[in-house]
């Protein structure tokens, strides 16, 4: 409720299996991490799972 809840996010490229574990806040209901694209260009398929830290 408050704005601050922290979340670890891990991102796994379906493409070519690079896998980021990046750091996210929520925000507007949805989780931002600045993640933009995997390094092999891939913007779309990627397997995501969230958890939030308390
Ligand atoms: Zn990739």
């Amino acid at each position: 409720m408050n704005g601050t809840n922290k979340y670890i996010v891990n991102i796994e490229c379906n493409q070519c299996g690079e896998r980021f574990v990046l750091k996210g806040r929520m925000k507007k209901g949805k989780v931002e991490t600045g993640f933009k694209k995997c390094l092999c260009d891939n913007q779309d398929e990627f397997d995501i799972s969230q958890e939030e830290l308390f």
